[in-house]
């Protein structure tokens, strides 16, 4: 036995697939990193509110009123869920991705960002824009505050600041001292963003609690379908700035001016950077996975995860060659999420053959934090494609993750595979 709690009904893990030896078995879908499968519930929930769906905030007709209050309504719920302050917005936006660029679009003049190498991409770049200060992967989870902390008491001038930083690692799965981090950032008069993309699957997240300004999450990690992602958190800067894209919905009002052009005002709500029809299925489906996690409980799916990775790592431990990638050391709590390569193996032939010969889908390659990964392979630093296979070390790395579908079956046929491949 593996586990000792149930998993969750989940979409997908019945699905056959086809062997390159001839044979089909059924799916093992070990890449909930990259996108988890869609909780059975979320789904039947969004089947159930789907024929009443109609266009909110635009329509007179009953169905319209219906949705505007169950759209408003998960706003609620995903407060809820995130453990948000009063007063705090929840912005519906594309992804992860999308809630950050909004973010990284509404900072005050002046705003300096911190962030660490190690960020995923969507939490590296978007603030290309402003001024940024990137920090050097920590090797504890001690380092990062401390490196955080000396960068925000050097910057000069003093004015405003945002950090960003990641609850999870996309890579390592290890967890990074979120409150810690926030103290350190409030300390210093900066702001600071949770990028809870890998964690909020995982893991409560307490956005009072930890004293975060916002947090960012995609729908589609989150056993929700694509499409939909979230940014709550602070009202001022979202207020005071320029909406993210300018149409219907975020105007409160629209004239011709003087000048013979158009002058608008601008919602000062949500509305604000919400503009044009909303995702309102995605904000649907966010929140319905959003009650089933709440109502499961977190510390059941804490369990079953924890038993879970111990199952990887005491499978991979003994395997020759393989070595499992971390900053932190090989004992930092993690998410059920781990990256590893193997000696004498091509990453990506590696994943492939998972695939091919046993059905179990992973991910291999950079995963969108390139600066991380060299990290974590040479333990060095530059620019890339400096990193060349000359002295036999891995471009790449092959990355496992599961959640709170997965079947205890799953991860013994990966472990199973891992050892059959290697040997
Ligand atoms: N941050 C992290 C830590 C992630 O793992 C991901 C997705 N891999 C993102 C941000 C971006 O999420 P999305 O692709 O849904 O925008």
């Amino acid at each position: 036995v593996v586990t000792t709690v149930e998993p969750l009904p989940v979409l997908g893990h019945d699905v056959r697939v086809p062997l390159v030896t001839g044979g089909e078995v059924t799916y093992a879908a070990l890449d909930y990193a990259a996108s988890a499968p869609a909780l059975r519930r979320v789904w039947d929930d969004v089947a159930a509110y789907a024929p009443y769906y109609g266009s909110v905030h635009r329509g007179a007709g009953y169905l319209s009123q219906l949705s505007t209050d169950l759209f408003e309504g998960c706003r609620a719920t995903v407060a809820g869920f995130l453990g948000c302050r009063e007063g705090d917005q929840v912005v519906f936006t594309r992804s992860t991705t999308d809630s950050l660029n909004l973010l990284a679009s509404v900072l005050p003049a002046g705003c300096r960002v911190f962030v660490f190498e190690t960020e995923h991409h969507a939490a590296l770049l978007p603030w290309r824009d402003a001024e940024v200060t990137y920090l050097d992967a920590p090797r504890s989870p001690a380092e990062a505050v401390e490196t955080l902390e000396r960068a925000l008491a050097d910057r000069e001038p003093y004015g405003p600041a945002l950090v960003c930083v990641t609850g999870a690692s996309n890579v390592t799965g290890e967890l990074w001292p979120v409150r810690e981090l926030a103290a350190a950032a409030h300390a210093h008069g900066a702001r600071i963003v949770l990028d809870a993309a890998q964690l909020a699957p995982h893991h409560p997240v307490d956005v009072a609690g930890w004293d975060v300004d916002w947090v960012a999450f995609s729908g589609h990690k989150l056993y929700a379908p694509f499409g939909a992602g979230v940014l709550a958190g602070r009202a001022d800067w979202l207020r005071e700035a320029e909406p993210y894209l300018a149409g219907g919905g975020a105007s409160r009002r629209v004239a011709r001016d003087a000048e013979g052009g158009v002058e608008v005002e601008w919602h000062d709500t949500v509305a604000r950077h919400e503009a044009g029809s909303p995702n309102v299925i995605g904000a649907y489906a966010i929140a319905a996975a959003c009650k089933a996690l709440q109502e499961t409980g977190f510390d059941r799916l804490v369990e079953r995860e924890r038993e879970l990775i111990a199952r990887v790592r005491a499978g991979l431990a003994d395997v020759p060659g393989v070595r499992v990638l971390s900053l932190f050391g090989a004992d930092a709590p993690r998410v059920g999420v781990l990256s590893f390569v193997v000696d004498g193996w091509n990453s990506s032939h590696f994943a492939a053959a998972l695939s091919a010969e046993y059905g179990i889908g992973v991910r291999d390659g950079l995963f969108c934090a390139h600066p991380l990964v060299r990290v974590l392979l040479d333990g060095d630093r530059g620019a890339p494609g400096e990193c060349g296979p000359s002295d036999g070390r891995s471009l790449n790395a092959i990355r496992v993750s599961f959640g709170a579908g997965t079947p205890d079956e799953h991860v013994e046929r990966f472990v199973r595979a891992v050892r059959e491949l290697v040997t």
